[in-house]
């Protein structure tokens, strides 16, 4: 796995009352992943945080709160 994959961090939006999602992870898309998906959690009471896909990808997570 190319080491610049570490320092790219991505962000995904997820909706306002959001707790259970799935996102695409844009790195394993790049590297042509059948399926790049990861799902993820984040309590109601937090506006951010962080994922990690099943490649070990970091995802960071905001939550639209407008
Ligand atoms: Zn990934």
């Amino acid at each position: 796995m190319a080491s610049w994959a570490v320092l790219t961090e991505q962000t995904v939006w997820i909706s306002s009352l959001a707790t259970a999602f799935t996102v695409v992870c844009e790195r394993c898309v790049e590297s042509g992943e059948t399926f790049p998906s990861v799902q993820g959690t984040l309590l109601l009471d937090k506006m951010r945080g962080s994922i990690e896909c099943p490649r070990g990808h970091q995802l960071r997570v905001e939550r639209d709160g407008r």
